[in-house]
């Protein structure tokens, strides 16, 4: 082929890629290009581009996922499961809540709290105060309700 710039003939050649990434430095070894030996313009092959996308995509989700999990306080938590406080506090007495005291504060990993509502949101949801409520005490069922209702 020939440089798009100055139309001389283009080789290929064979690079390592280095690009900086979040303080990394990320090599890929073999990309081809079409390089121009006059001017020096790279021409990248269209699924080499694909694949360093793909690459550089990977590895930001790798590295959400080795980030610290997310911590959220007793506040939060009551907040996601719509419930007082107070709930939260009896759900962990009764040991229906994962939660570690850190502390005089208790801590929730937001995956666990996840975890939880999960299988039965939307039976809280949609039918709070029902039968339709699964793993709460009657006691926390009212609590649900009434919360709800104050809504
Ligand atoms: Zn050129």
């Amino acid at each position: 082929m020939n440089c798009w710039k100055c139309g001389t003939e283009t080789e290929e050649k064979s690079f390592t890629l280095v690009s900086n990434w979040k303080g990394y430095k990320v090599s890929i070894e073999g990309v081809k290009a079409e390089v121009c030996p006059k001017c020096g313009e790279k021409t990248y092959a269209a699924d080499d581009i694909k694949l360093i996308h793909a690459l550089s995509e990977g590895i930001k989700e790798n590295n959400k996922q080795s980030d610290l999990p997310e911590i959220l306080n007793l506040y939060e938590v009551a907040q996601i499961l719509k419930v007082t406080n107070q709930t939260v506090y009896n759900m962990i007495r009764g040991g229906k809540l994962p939660a570690k005291k850190v502390g005089k504060k208790w801590v929730f990993l937001k995956s666990e709290i996840e975890n939880i509502i999960k299988p039965s949101c939307q039976t809280i949801g949609m039918s709070a105060g029902s039968d339709g409520i699964s793993g709460f005490s009657v006691e926390e069922k009212v609590m649900i309700d009434d919360y709800l209702k104050s809504k």
